[in-house]
C-alpha cells in the first residue's frame, strides 16, 4: 500500500524561489573580480537568476540536460548561474580552474560544455583552450560592458548584456527529483578526473543535512562566509543551504587571502566561516599581526584536510569562534560527518573538547558510515582498529559520469572513500591516513604518483618517491626523494627544471633528497609510511 501524501519533487529552483518570498530582504554580498563590493537581496538575485535562465534558453536554445560550464570565483553571477543552469533542467559543470590547462581541456570535453561562463580572471584559460573544446558554442563573461577585456574569444559575450533585455519572469518546470543538476570532477591520483554528477535530490537532501544543528546548524539568523570554492564541490553546498533557511551569504570573490578575509569579516559580520585549514592559517596569522579579534564568529568550519589541535585552540581561546571540522569528499556531495558535541561532552574539560574536535565528529544523518578491513569485513567502532572508510546514502554518488559500467561499490552497496579511519564507540571518526598517499596543498591535491612518474622520466633517475610532508604555510608540500642512476650527477636544482617541464609549477617538490635505497613493501611497492615516519618534518626543521 502506498502512502497517500504529496508527490512533490525535491528540485534546485524552489530554494531561491523560496529565499526571495520569505527572506527576500536578506543580503547577498560580494567581492567583485572587477573591486567594488557588491551587494543586493535575495529578491533581486531570483530576477537575475529568472532573466539568465531565459537568456540561456533563447539565446543558446538550453535545455534540459545540456551542460553549462563555469570558471568562476565565489560571487553573485556565479550564485545566479549555479540557479538558473540547474533550475531550467541544465546541468551545472564547475570547473576547477587550478586544474592543469591539459585536464580543464580534458573535462570540458568529457562534459561537452555547450556554453561557458567565466569570471574575468579566468579568461586566459579560455583563450589558451579555444579551438581544442569543440562543443563550446558561446563563452560569457561575466562582466558589464565597461570592465569587458581585450580578448582572442572569438565572439566573446558580456553576462549584463546578455540578460539585460530579458524577462525577470521564468517559470521554472517541475521535473523527477533525480534529473541531474550539477558536475563537479574531482583530480584523482591517476589518470583522467572523474565527474560527479549531482541530482535535485541529492543537492535538496543534502542542504537539509548541511542546516541541521548537529551538522552546521545553519539558520536564518546567520551570515555565512563560504571561503570554499564554488569550483570545489559546490562550496560545501551552502549556496543552496544558506537560501534554503534565509541566511545572509558573503562571498569572498578572488581575495582568499589573509588580509583580504579579515576586512570581509570586519565589514559584514559572519556568523559562520567555512573553508579549509590553509585560508585559516592565513587569516589566523594575519589576526595576529595586526593584533585583532574577530567579533561574532560563531562557527569556522574546516575540512578538505586535517585540521590541527594549534588550529582549534586559536579560534576558541583568541576569537571565541568554535572550529567545527567536518570531513566530507566530492563524491559525498560533500558533507560527510561534523564533529559537533553530545549532551555528555559538554561537561567535558576544555583540553578534553578540543581532543574531540581533533576527530571528523559523526555522520550527519542520511550518511551510513563504517570501517572494513581489506577483505571487507566490518571493524570495531572502538576508536582503535583503523580500516576503509565507507558511506553510503541519497548524497553518495554510486557511478561516475559516463563511467556506468565501472562497478565502484562493494558487494553491500558501499562506496570506499579511500581513507583510512577510526571510529569510536559514540560514532566519531578519525583520519588515520589515506589510502592513495596523496598530497594535500592548500586544499588542493598533488599526485605523488603522477610526480613520481615524471620524475623517473629523467635519464639519470633511477627510482623516485614522493610523499607530502608538513609544510608551515600550505599544510603539506611535496618532498622528492631520489635514487640516481650509477654514475649520474643530476643535482636539486636540475631535477627540478625537468620537472618543471612535466607538471604545473605549484606541484613542484618543495625539496629534493638524494638517497641510495628506497624502502619498500613485501609487493615491490613503495613503503610510504615508513619514508613519512623519517622525512614528515623535514620541512619544518627547515623552515626552523
Ligand atoms: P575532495 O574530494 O577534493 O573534497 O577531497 C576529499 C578528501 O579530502 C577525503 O577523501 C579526505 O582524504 C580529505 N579530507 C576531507 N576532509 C578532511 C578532514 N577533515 N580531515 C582529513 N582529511 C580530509
Amino acid at each position: 500500500m502506498r502512502g497517500q501524501m504529496m508527490d512533490t519533487q525535491l528540485l534546485i529552483a524552489p530554494l531561491i524561489r523560496n529565499a526571495a518570498r520569505f527572506h527576500g530582504d536578506v543580503e547577498i554580498v560580494s567581492r567583485t573580480c572587477e573591486g567594488p563590493i557588491h551587494r543586493y537581496t535575495y529578491a533581486d538575485a531570483y530576477k537575475r537568476v529568472q532573466q539568465l535562465a531565459n537568456a540561456l534558453a533563447s539565446r543558446f536554445g538550453i535545455a534540459m540536460g545540456d551542460r553549462v560550464g563555469t570558471l568562476a570565483w565565489n560571487g553573485y553571477r556565479h550564485f545566479e548561474a549555479y540557479f538558473a543552469v540547474s533550475g531550467m533542467g541544465a546541468i551545472l559543470h564547475t570547473i576547477n580552474p587550478r586544474l592543469f590547462l591539459e585536464q580543464i581541456e580534458y573535462i570540458v570535453n568529457h562534459a561537452e560544455d555547450r556554453v561557458i561562463l567565466v569570471d574575468l580572471t579566468f579568461v586566459p584559460i579560455i583563450e589558451k583552450l579555444i579551438g581544442k573544446i569543440p562543443t563550446v558554442e558561446a563563452v560569457v563573461i561575466m562582466t558589464d560592458r565597461a570592465n569587458m577585456p581585450e580578448t582572442s574569444i572569438p565572439n566573446a559575450i558580456c553576462y549584463e548584456e546578455l540578460i539585460a533585455d530579458q524577462s525577470d519572469s521564468y517559470d521554472f518546470p517541475s521535473f523527477d527529483e533525480n534529473t541531474a543538476s550539477s558536475l563537479c570532477y574531482t583530480s584523482g591520483t591517476t589518470g583522467n578526473p572523474k565527474g560527479v554528477l549531482y541530482s535535485h535530490r541529492s543537492n535538496v537532501l543534502h542542504s537539509y543535512g548541511v542546516c541541521m544543528t548537529d551538522t552546521l546548524g545553519i539558520s536564518a539568523t546567520d551570515a555565512v562566509l563560504p571561503v570554499v570554492p564554488m569550483f570545489h564541490v559546490n562550496a560545501w553546498g551552502l549556496p543552496y543551504a544558506c537560501p534554503m533557511v534565509g541566511a545572509k551569504l558573503i562571498f569572498p570573490g578572488p581575495r582568499l587571502d589573509g588580509p583580504g578575509l579579515a576586512e570581509l569579516i570586519e565589514m559584514e559580520r559572519p556568523t559562520v566561516l567555512a573553508g579549509v585549514p590553509t585560508v585559516w592559517l592565513a587569516l589566523l596569522n594575519h589576526l595576529d599581526e595586526i593584533g585583532r579579534r574577530m567579533e561574532g564568529v560563531r562557527i569556522a568550519v574546516v575540512g578538505g584536510s586535517a585540521a590541527p589541535e594549534s588550529m582549534i585552540r586559536k579560534f576558541q581561546e583568541k576569537h571565541g569562534t568554535f572550529l567545527l571540522h567536518a570531513w566530507g569528499m566530492t563524491e559525498l556531495s560533500p558533507i560527510g560527518t561534523a564533529c559537533t558535541f553530545k549532551a555528555k561532552h559538554l561537561s567535558l574539560d576544555q583540553e578534553a573538547k578540543y581532543k574531540l574536535q581533533t576527530k571528523i565528529g559523526k555522520p550527519a544523518y542520511g550518511v551510513e558510515m563504517r570501517i572494513t578491513d581489506d577483505e571487507g569485513n566490518e571493524l570495531p567502532n572502538d576508536g582503535v582498529a583503523f580500516g576503509h572508510l565507507k558511506v553510503r546514502g541519497p548524497w553518495v554518488l554510486k557511478s561516475y559520469f559516463r563511467r556506468d559500467d565501472e562497478n565502484i561499490l562493494d558487494e553491500d552497496g558501499w562506496f570506499d572513500t579511500g581513507d583510512i579511519a577510526t571510529v569510536d564507540q559514540d560514532g566519531y571518526a578519525q583520519i588515520v591516513d589515506r589510502a592513495k598517499d596523496v598530497i594535500k596543498s592548500g586544499g588542493e591535491w598533488i599526485s605523488s604518483i603522477d610526480l613520481e612518474n615524471a620524475a623517473v622520466g629523467h635519464p639519470d633517475v633511477k627510482e623516485a618517491a614522493v610523499i607530502g610532508v608538513a609544510h608551515p604555510k600550505w599544510q603539506e608540500r611535496p618532498l622528492l626523494l631520489v635514487i640516481r642512476r650509477e654514475g649520474a650527477t643530476l643535482d636539486k636544482q636540475g631535477m627540478l627544471d625537468y620537472l618543471e617541464t612535466k607538471v604545473v609549477k605549484w606541484w613542484l617538490p618543495d625539496d629534493v633528497i638524494f638517497v641510495e635505497e628506497l624502502p619498500h613493501t613485501a609487493t615491490g611497492k613503495l613503503l610510504k609510511l615508513k619514508l613519512r615516519e623519517a622525512y614528515g618534518d623535514w620541512l619544518m626543521k627547515q623552515a626552523g
